[in-house]
């Protein structure tokens, strides 16, 4: 339902006997060309109808591109199970109660069993850049298919979990029918590295930052956010959590115990104004540029936090393609300001999440699959790690590089694509779901791009003929008088057709008028506003 062909909006629906079975939720974020737009989700419109055959929501794990859309979903149903593991239930919760839902959940760990409907689920560890993230095998008497969620095979992760290769390869011994793999990082070569790697360069940026040092990253990063916590309780700094959603965020993986924070090293914002600037750490959200996040009103002076000449700027996260052009621009404002930035770029700060191709491999020569079908991924990526399966012996026949909305059948063991449901782009924008077609982001584009002119045309009703000077009201647009000059000479000409003297339908009028001068701005300027016309009968 989502995932395949982009990078986010998770979801996959497996169905057997007439019961459903849904593995993620997520969203996917907009890009420039779609102006105005808050999430976007899946498109539920093939399960209208069949809300209760649900007999379960798996979440894999806690990021917004697999749990985002939950909320959406469960407008439908709200009872239908949440499936997860405790972090992962947590953040879903917390984010439910500003949707003023009360989830039903169904607390798993990795080794449980656990039955939805036809469905047996069993949880394997896997990890990621997230703690508590899981992998799902989903048995019917159709076969046994293996879903990986989002996972990385870091062998020193912080806390010690790493993906369960022995799981794997026990499934594997039982026979995987269907592999599911995550496409990510599948073009990388090689294995990503730990994130404990990431160490000296953190505990540098502490060791010689002599003033105040602002931490920017993923409000679910609780891996990294520790490493950060260590750096600063080590070089004898206090830490205050910034932005809304990493203060909830960090407050529920303290409280259940996935951040470890030493006594007094986290305190309130405000105390810490009072401090000295090199015992000051801020870490904030906005690592990706986002226009209304912490960092990039620090960057732009209309934080309450002013930042100036030897402060420190530690963007510890990735560069989610997309987002280059806000990010850049937030290093230069900073850069301009004096403060030192510290980044991927030029620095060891950030690993991805993510298995790379070597990692894949091994999954592929552990679990010997029947069948694999790439997920999380634009085309490329998914391909990609096509390629992988068949170098490692899966039959090309048996990979399935699936997009959006494509139904598969496994039946005896055999999979094949048996058609394609409605899976289509389905915009949230403020208080609306679905509401915002592509007709109006091209509307809105226009106005971006070219602004907006609305032409008054007084008609005589009998001729056809104008009545009085056309009026045109621009916003956006240039205001040359003699611009519109000429375009209402065009107008004028239009009309005086014998052809269009007999127009009665006032819409058919409007759209001649307005076209008409869309042509002329577009030839002789080569702009396209968007144009609006009224005709009023003199
Ligand atoms: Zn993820």
């Amino acid at each position: 339902m989502g995932g395949l062909g982009e990078v986010g909006r998770n979801m996959t629906v497996f169905e057997y006997n007439g019961k459903l079975l849904i593995v993620d939720c997520g969203v996917l974020f907009p890009e420039e060309h779609q102006p105005g737009i808050d999430v976007i989700l899946p498109d539920f419109t093939s399960l209208q109808g069949r809300w209760d055959d649900v007999v379960g929501i798996v979440l894999t794990h806690g990021h917004e591109d697999h749990i985002g859309g939950v909320p959406y979903l469960l407008r439908e149903r709200p009872d239908i199970p949440l499936i997860g593991s405790q972090l992962t239930l947590a953040f879903i919760s917390a984010k439910l109660v500003e949707h003023k839902i009360t989830p039903v959940t169904v607390h798993v760990e990795a080794e449980d069993l656990h039955q939805a409907g036809p469905f047996e689920l069993e949880f394997v560890a896997v990890n990621h850049s997230i703690p508590d993230a899981l992998a799902v095998a989903i048995r019917t008497p159709a076969g046994l298919i293996l879903h990986t969620g989002d996972f990385k095979m870091d062998q020193f992760p912080l806390d010690g979990r790493i993906t369960d290769l022995r799981h794997f390869a026990r499934l594997g011994e039982e026979g995987v029918d269907m592999f599911l793999t995550d496409s990510t990082n599948a073009e990388v070569p090689g294995f990503t590295i730990s994130e404990r790697d990431l160490t000296p360069a953190i505990d540098q940026v502490f060791a010689t930052a002599p003033k105040r040092i602002i931490v920017s990253s993923f409000a679910s990063h609780v891996h990294r956010i520790q490493q950060v916590l260590d750096s600063a309780h080590a070089a004898g700094r206090k830490v205050a959590f910034v932005g809304r959603s990493m203060v909830k965020n960090m407050g529920i993986a303290r409280e259940l115990e996935y951040l470890n924070i030493p006594r007094g090293l986290v305190v309130d914002f405000k105390k810490l104004q009072s401090m000295p600037d090199n015992k000051v750490t801020l870490i904030c959200t906005g690592s990706q540029g986002e226009p209304m996040a912490a960092l990039s009103r620090m960057a732009s002076g209309t934080h309450q936090i002013k930042l100036g000449a030897d402060d420190t700027v530690l963007m510890a996260s990735s560069l989610i393609p997309g987002n280059e052009n806000a990010i850049y621009g937030i290093i230069n404002k900073f850069t301009d300001l004096g403060v030192k930035v510290v980044h991927k770029g030029n620095a060891k700060v950030h690993v991805s999440g993510h298995a790379s191709a070597g990692e894949l491999v091994y999954c592929y020569n552990i679990v010997k699959p029947t069948h694999v079908m790439p997920v999380h991924g634009e085309s490329k990526h998914l391909h990609a790690n096509a390629e992988l399966a068949v170098k490692t012996g899966v039959d090309p026949k048996r990979v399935l590089v699936v997009k959006d909305g494509t139904t598969v059948d496994l039946v005896n063991g055999q999979a094949k694509v048996s058609g394609q449901v409605e899976a289509g782009l389905v915009y949230v924008d403020g208080h609306t779901v679905g509401k915002v077609t592509e007709e109006t982001l091209k509307e809105r584009t226009m106005l971006q791009e070219g602004g907006a002119i609305t032409i008054v045309a007084l008609v005589d009703p009998d001729s056809n003929q104008l009545a009085e000077p056309l009026e045109f009201v621009t916003k956006g647009f240039i205001q040359d008088k003699q611009v519109f000059n000429a375009a209402a000479e065009k107008v004028k000409a239009a009309l005086a057709k014998p052809d269009n003297a007999g127009i009665d339908d006032l819409e058919d009028l409007e759209r001649l008028i307005t076209d008409t001068v869309g042509r002329h701005l577009d030839r002789t300027y080569r702009r396209s506003p968007l144009i609006t016309t009224v005709v009023i009968d003199a």
